[in-house]
């Protein structure tokens, strides 16, 4: 192996924008099978909007979502973010012992009434079943919106339908991955159906979805127990234990300082259209020097 053409590799991966930390990083890229992508803000655009609320009989959407909007001031959570932007410049209730339940949701209360807000896992660990919304739970997850539920003293009062579409050219990038042999994996923390219907959207062959937090790292362990060499690609600061444990962890440009840090290949621009061209380069270049 020549060093001068791995050097050379690392140059050219930079005219497309591709940062490639050391020559290994380059070696190791021409030898994945497998590529796992985080789901929100990499084949997504990760600004979810609501684009709907349902809800119980005994609460009106309006309340609904200012009580929403209340507990998610105090998360950062791209959901969040969603629900105060539905919410508008409205005055709303004070919050008190607010948490953030990582990978689940956030809970506290607010006018007199214990509050809930989260995935369906949330509810079910606190053994408050989705009754009256759960066909309506169902169909908005089959759409690919993550169905974010509001509960209230204990019972389920509202549903938020919210969407984050995939950015445009995600499909294109996986298509020309595809046809060059990968194995197309999304890893998620949010629920199977809605993780499902984005997968095929975007054309992903497999799907990890409600996975907590911590669980990122060890879903790549299992699947290089099976024998694969994967890289991870992501955006976000939860990502980061993935994409340190994965063969390359690629981060996406303009996502987090933690992921940049932390990946063997950054791209200059935020888009997957980067991963194909750093993983054609990385095979070229080791290609030559045999
Ligand atoms: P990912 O980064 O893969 O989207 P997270 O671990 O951040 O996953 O979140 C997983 C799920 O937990 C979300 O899809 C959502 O259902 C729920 N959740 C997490 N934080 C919040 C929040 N602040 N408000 C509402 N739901 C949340
Ligand atoms: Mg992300």
């Amino acid at each position: 192996a020549t060093p001068m053409s791995i050097i050379s590799g690392v140059g050219r991966a930079a005219e497309f924008g591709v940062l490639v930390r050391d020559a290994d990083a380059l070696q190791r890229a021409s030898e994945l099978d497998t590529l796992v992508f985080d789901k929100t803000g990499t084949l997504t655009e990760g600004k979810p909007q609501v684009v709907a609320i349902e809800t119980a009989p005994h609460i009106n959407a309006d309340q609904a979502l200012l009580l929403a909007a209340a507990l998610e001031q105090g998360s950062s959570h791209p959901l969040a973010r969603a629900i105060l932007e539905k919410a508008g410049g409205q005055t709303l209730p004070q919050v008190d012992g607010f948490r953030t339940l990582r990978g689940l949701g956030v809970s506290g209360s607010a006018e007199g009434h214990t509050l809930l807000l989260g995935n369906r896992a949330l509810l079910s660990e606190q053994g408050i079943d989705c009754g009256p919304l759960e066909a309506r739970i169902e169909a908005h997850s089959a759409e690919g919106t993550t169905p974010v539920l509001l509960a209230q003293d204990g019972a389920v009062a509202a549903l938020f339908a919210i969407r984050d579409p995939l950015r445009e050219d995600s499909a294109a990038a996986l298509a020309r991955l595809h046809r060059e042999g990968y194995r197309l994996v999304m890893l998620t923390g949010d629920n199977p159906t809605t993780a499902g219907a984005i997968a095929r959207e975007a054309g992903i062959d497999e799907v990890i979805a409600g996975v907590l937090p911590d669980g990122k790292a060890q879903a790549i362990i299992q699947l290089q127990q099976q024998g694969r060499k994967v890289a991870m690609v992501g955006d976000g600061i939860n990502d980061a234990p993935a994409l340190a444990q994965a063969d390359v962890g690629i981060a996406m440009g303009g996502g987090s300082d933690v992921a940049i840090e932390t990946a063997a290949i950054t791209l200059m621009r935020h888009s997957l259209t980067g991963v194909a061209d750093a993983l054609a380069i990385s095979l070229a270049t080791l290609r030559n020097m045999k």
